[in-house]
């Protein structure tokens, strides 16, 4: 076998489980001792500055610079008694990833040193950011940008080996004060729902005051063995194998799915689940995947601005933790061609202060009416922004999946199950007949609380083709990809919900006025929606063609490209929701654009180098030499005189190779010239599309050529780890 494929593959074979470092036997002793929780802020604040941060955190109240200062001298002492010596404001640019700088506590003094940390390095910090992607609004002669401590998000320590850091969780913004991160937007989005939907809530419930928007995400990844990793430049830095022909036996005896996970792996999530455990980040399950080699982790749902930053910090741990156990973690969402891509479901729901969840039907017909309500009003956000979702969850890696032959489609639609459909088509005849109030009563079937449990568990679950689906007591936004920061899916999640609940109650409260009961109102409002919505309800197979020729009939749209679903973005619907809203400011939305467009146009650029450079350094010159090989056998034969059909197989061999090496040279000359159009065109959108159009097309054609050679040139001259290497050896 070629030297290094197979010293990688006995590298794995003889690989020995590293052991975790585990912090105890009970969760509960260790849980969330990294974070200055709110037992940590009593212990280490004096009265006055722990209520000027609750009240910043429940009210975004303003903390005045003496309590700033007060609050930095107490994170300080908590984070020194832990350990740390160093501090960092812990972002999230518009990279995707996160980002910090550390500075040290400590400040030369005399003739000896002090650890210092004020208030001012609390609140604010000016890193060096002028590399962070900014779509234009931040030229780098002016590159000042800017980081702003958010109380919301609970400080903590990030131990990487023996060193310890504190890292405070900011925005981004520049001087001008616009938003270059992906966090501002969602706390402003999560803001604008809370506007819109108390008052809804009052409608049934005078007591709460606020409502706040929860995400509980599962986290699909991959891990491969270090070793094989290094022996694949597409995977290094392209994150997926561009390359490399499907295994003997793929996934389709479903022997993985919720199999018994390896013992490498198994240790890795232990330490994985610890570190995160210490953090607060309250991961409970683990599982195998569906495809081999794929994994799955999940948390107990937080409030959607705690959550986003805990998967963040999550994706950043899986990472470093995979290293300790020479293991690589792939959170790209389609690593391996023919087997299952990697998604992120966002669970998304919303609750009160006084423990209600809004999409958790209720116990008595009142409670029905206010679950109704939010229930039809997502369904209709659903419905008005589509398009909007979609662009939400567009990447070039997640293409892969989203109507892809693969869950779940680029078509957005909403699965109910079958009960709950039941329950909408009845309230939609049975309001057309006027009986508004007999729908209120008691005497209303609607005894959704006793019967959605059981149900649910059948239903919803079977049907994982959907994009969007209701699961019993939150929907699942099951299209965001696995690489996906969740602050712009969730964002717009928000904006669309709160956009529509600001509208069903203008539409409830005018035929209020009119003379209607607040009941009899609420139900036709309900019962409008419904009928509007229809278009995007669908309880069938989401991958099927028939789904895709009735979505085309109902209007529903089906873009399967990153380039075009981002054009959604410019439409006037997205102003009025994104905008109008104040959620963004134009530029800012713009300039998100352009960046979304040109990360696009680096993916595929990278992808087409990695390609080229693969197809011609890697792959023609091992086919070459089985080609010689070949060849040297023919002559040979016939030098002893073996008669030339006897030399039939390896003549017909050779000239095949010679045909796919040809292809492959014609092609990648092809692309190359394709490469060097794409920045033709003014726009970073003309680029992208011209890359979507003119230079992706070709991996395809290049690949079935190589993946055709691995079928033929001997095994020990194969350069590359093979995909039954790579998925199968543990
Ligand atoms: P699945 O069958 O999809 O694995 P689970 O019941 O395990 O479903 O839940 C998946 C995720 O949904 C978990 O992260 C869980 O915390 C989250 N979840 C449950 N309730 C809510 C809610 N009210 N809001 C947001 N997420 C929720
Ligand atoms: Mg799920």
């Amino acid at each position: 076998m070629n030297t290094a494929r197979k010293s990688a593959v006995q590298t794995v074979v003889n690989r020995e489980v590293v052991s975790p470092r585990l912090a105890g036997t009970k969760v509960s002793d260790y849980y969330a001792s990294n974070v200055f929780t709110d037992t940590a802020m009593r212990e280490y604040l004096s009265d006055d500055a722990y209520k000027a941060v609750r009240g910043a955190i429940k009210n975004g109240t303003k903390i005045s610079r003496e309590i700033a200062d007060a609050v930095a001298a107490g994170m300080k002492s908590w984070a020194m008694n832990k350990g740390a010596t160093s501090y960092t404001h812990w972002f999230q640019p518009l990279t995707g990833l996160t980002a910090e700088k550390h500075d040290m506590f400590f400040m030369p003094k005399g003739d000896g040193a002090m650890e210092v940390f004020g208030g001012d390095a609390l609140v604010q910090q000016e890193p060096d950011a002028s590399s962070f992607p900014s779509g234009g609004i931040r030229a780098t002669f002016e590159a000042r940008g800017y980081t702003a401590w958010d109380p919301g998000s609970p400080a903590f320590i990030m131990e990487i080996g023996d060193g310890k850091t504190l890292c405070i969780p900011t925005i981004f913004i520049s001087y001008t004060g616009e938003s270059l991160d992906y966090k501002a937007p969602l706390l402003k989005a999560s803001h604008f729902l809370e506007e819109a939907a108390l008052p809804v809530v009052h409608m049934f419930d005078k007591e709460a005051t606020r409502v706040t928007a929860t995400l509980g995400w599962e986290q699909e990844y991959f891990l491969i063995d270090e070793a094989l990793f290094y022996q694949r430049p597409d995977l290094m830095f392209a994150g997926r194998t561009l390359l490399g022909a499907a295994p003997q036996k793929g996934q389709q005896f479903e022997d993985h799915y919720f199999g018994s996970i390896p013992e490498r792996v198994y240790a890795y999530m232990l330490d994985l689940e610890t570190e995160c455990h210490k953090l607060g980040i309250p991961v409970r399950t683990r599982h195998n995947e569906v495809a081999p080699a794929q994994f799955e982790c999940a948390p107990m749902f937080e409030e959607v601005n705690v959550a986003v930053d805990h998967n963040s910090l999550l994706m950043d741990l899986m990472d470093r933790i995979a290293r300790r156990h020479k293991l690589r973690v792939l959170l790209h969402e389609k690593p391996f061609a023919g087997i299952n891509g990697s998604g992120k479901h966002n669970n998304w729901s919303m609750g009160t202060d006084t423990g209600k969840n809004l999409l958790s039907p209720g116990k008595t017909p009142k409670n029905n009416i206010l679950f109704l309500t939010f229930f039809v009003n997502v369904i209709k956000a659903v419905n008005e922004y589509a398009d909007l979702l979609r662009a939400s969850i567009a990447s070039a890696n997640n293409d892969h999946r989203l109507g892809a032959n693969e869950a779940p489609p680029a078509i957005i639609s909403v699965f109910t199950g079958s009960y709950m459909s039941d329950v909408l088509n009845e309230i939609e005849k049975r309001v057309a007949k006027g009986k508004y109030d007999e729908l209120t009563n008691a005497n209303l079937k609607l005894d959704i609380h006793n019967k959605i449990p059981d149900v649910m568990l059948d239903n919803t679950d079977r049907n994982r083709t959907s994009p969007f689906a209701f699961t019993g007591n939150k929907f699942e936004f099951r299209a965001v990809g696995s690489s996906a920061n969740c602050a712009l899916p969730m964002t717009i999640m928000n904006a669309i919900v709160g956009k529509q609940l600001i509208a069903f109650r203008k539409e409830v409260e005018s035929l209020v006025k009119a003379g209607e009961t607040k009941e009899g109102a609420i139900m036709r409002v309900l019962r409008q929606y419904i009928s509007d919505s229809k278009r995007v309800m669908f309880e069938g197979d989401g991958y099927s063609d028939a789904w895709a020729k009735e979505a085309k009939k109902r209007g529903l749209s089906n873009v399967k490209t990153t380039p075009y679903a981002l054009e959604f973005y410019n439409t006037k619907k997205a102003k009025e929701v994104l905008v109008d809203t104040g959620i963004y400011t134009a530029r800012e939305l713009e300039a998100r654009v352009e960046i979304l467009h040109h990360s696009y146009t680096l993916k595929i650029d990278t992808e087409a180098r990695i390609l080229a450079d693969l197809a011609i350094n890697h792959i023609i010159p091992c086919s070459l030499d089985y080609m010689s090989k070949l060849m040297a056998n023919v002559k040979a034969m016939k030098e002893v005189g073996i008669p030339a059909t006897s030399a039939k197989a390896q003549k017909e061999m050779a000239a095949e190779i010679a045909l796919h090496v040809n292809a492959i040279k014609t092609l990648v000359d092809k692309m190359n010239d394709a490469i060097a159009k794409a920045h033709h065109g003014k726009s970073t959108s003309d680029h992208s599309k011209n890359y979507c159009d003119k230079v992706k097309p070709f991996f395809e054609q290049i690949r079935s050529h190589v993946d055709a050679l691995e079928g033929m040139i001997d095994d020990n001259l194969w350069a590359m780890p093979k995909y039954r290497e790579m998925l199968f050896i543990r």
